[in-house]
């Protein structure tokens, strides 16, 4: 029987019954955090591997528990997935986006926001036309969202994946490809796709220091993107030396612990004035 935990991961178990109980009452607890104001959207700097400036921010979602504490993504989101309830917080998330970046735009940040979407996300018809109403209530243009996918979001459902992706590059986002390298991928859909980025996952870029294998995946990820014309961003950067390494092989952007953890929407105004390169 399933007992309710005041503590420890919510991580969603595939064996427990959409109806179950606890299932149930998760839902209900995750319903009241976006009611109730608890979800924060933090950011994590993106900068530009040549000249070091802060291109960019990942909105990367919390969880403010009122008795657990700070919850990280993994241990909802992948809950929120197969409930279907991601399609909320994707809502949420976008719209605190969309206000964040208008605030930042006015403090004089020219930066562009990152926002990740989930399969459900790819497969809901209406999605590019709720962002677009999000875009024109807030007064913020698309071309300041870069939407990160997932290969295996994409290749879950590849042809209503594309539809969507489609009408959202016709409206002006950019589009990323997220956790590069990881999922089963398939070439050939980079070239369909109307993609701008790749981000090479950080289980590569954490490694390619000590190993050279790794290393040689970077390296080639890097080539790949810029002969299809895209551009490559590394995340997980945890020290100077694969900082160094990255900008040796022409990787465009960085994003990782080194430069900068997530912070709070609220910090990184005056994170980005004193940070130097
Ligand atoms: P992701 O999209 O791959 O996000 C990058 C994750 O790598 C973040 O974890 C970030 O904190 C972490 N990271 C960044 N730099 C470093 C580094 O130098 N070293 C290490 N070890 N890790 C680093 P976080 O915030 O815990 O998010 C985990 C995952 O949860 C995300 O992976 C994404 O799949 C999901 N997620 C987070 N926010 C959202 C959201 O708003 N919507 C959706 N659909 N998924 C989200
Ligand atoms: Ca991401
Ligand atoms: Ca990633
Ligand atoms: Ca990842």
């Amino acid at each position: 029987s399933a007992k309710r935990q005041t503590s420890g991961p919510l991580v969603y178990d595939p064996s427990i019954d959409l109806s179950s109980a606890q299932t149930l009452s998760l839902m209900s607890e995750l319903r009241l955090a976006v009611g109730e104001g608890q979800l924060r959207l933090f950011l994590q700097p993106k900068l530009a591997l040549d000249s070091g400036k802060v291109m960019g921010a990942e909105t990367l979602v919390r969880w403010q528990h009122p008795v657990r504490g700070m919850v990280p993504p993994m241990q909802f989101i992948p809950f929120a997935e197969q409930t279907g309830f991601i399609r909320t917080i994707t809502m949420w998330v976008f719209e605190e986006a969309a206000r964040h970046w208008r605030r930042l735009h006015s403090e004089g940040l020219r930066i562009t926001l990152s926002v990740n979407l989930s399969t459900r996300d790819l497969l809901d018809p209406e999605l590019p036309q709720k962002f677009d109403s999000l875009l024109v209530k807030h007064s913020v243009p698309a071309e300041a969202f870069c939407l990160e996918i997932t290969e295996s979001a994409i290749m879950d459902d590849p042809q209503r994946a594309q539809a969507t992706l489609d009408r959202l590059s016709a409206l002006g986002f950019k589009l990323s490809i997220d956790d590069f390298g990881t999922g089963y991928s398939s070439l050939a859909y980079l070239k369909r796709l109307p993609v701008d980025e790749l981000k090479i996952d950080k289980s590569f870029v954490l490694s390619m220091e000590k190993d050279a294998d790794d290393a040689k995946i970077v390296r080639s990820t890097i080539d790949l993107a810029h002969n299809l014309g895209l551009s490559v961003v590394a995340e997980g950067v945890e020290n100077a030396k694969v900082w160094d390494m990255l900008r040796d092989l022409n990787c465009d952007q960085a994003q990782g612990f080194h430069m900068g953890r997530p912070m709070a929407a609220s910090e990184f105004t005056d994170w980005s004035v004193s940070w130097t390169a």
